[in-house]
């Protein structure tokens, strides 16, 4: 927690050898209210290694977009929905990262909380 890493270093052969880290505290509160990390000066150390799997930003799976031509899909590859969580597909509704990118928990269980009812008012009007 509260450790940014700020360099690779490597051997002279050309192979990893640590992850450089400098640790952080939380500094005053900004506009938000949000106590933004800040370096702490001088607290660099290294965290010895042989492999570095970077696993920083996420993206959807694309095997359900691909296999589906015809559920739209906006600029960034998620699938697009109506206000009810409908996709282009009459009947099929999403929610969730595949919806919104990258997000949470809580915004996902929303999403399926009001396709849900949506599903519900739409198989109920059939
Ligand atoms: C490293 C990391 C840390 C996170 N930490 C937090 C946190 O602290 N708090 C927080 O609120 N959120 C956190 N999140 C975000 C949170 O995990 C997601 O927003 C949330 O899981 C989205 O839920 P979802 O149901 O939309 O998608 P997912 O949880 O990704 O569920 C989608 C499911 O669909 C399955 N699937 C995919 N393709 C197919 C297919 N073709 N057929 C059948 N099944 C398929 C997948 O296997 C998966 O089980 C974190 C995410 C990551 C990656």
């Amino acid at each position: 927690m509260l450790t940014s890493p700020v360099g690779i270093l490597g051997d002279d052969k050309g192979w990893v050898r640590a992850i450089r880290c400098l640790q952080m505290e939380l500094g005053e509160p900004d506009d938000s209210g949000r106590r933004r990390p800040v370096p702490i000066e001088g607290s660099e150390f290294d965290i010895p290694c042989h492999a570095v799997i970077e696993a920083i930003g996420t993206r959807a799976n694309p095997l359900l977009t691909q296999t589906t031509p015809d559920l739209k899909l906006n600029k960034w590859g998620y699938i697009e929905i109506d206000e009810n969580g409908m996709t282009s597909k009459p009947g099929v509704f999403a929610g969730g990262d595949i919806v919104r990118g990258g997000a949470t928990v809580i915004l996902a269980m929303g999403d399926g909380k009001t396709a849900a009812a949506a599903i519900d008012r739409y198989l109920k009007a059939k």
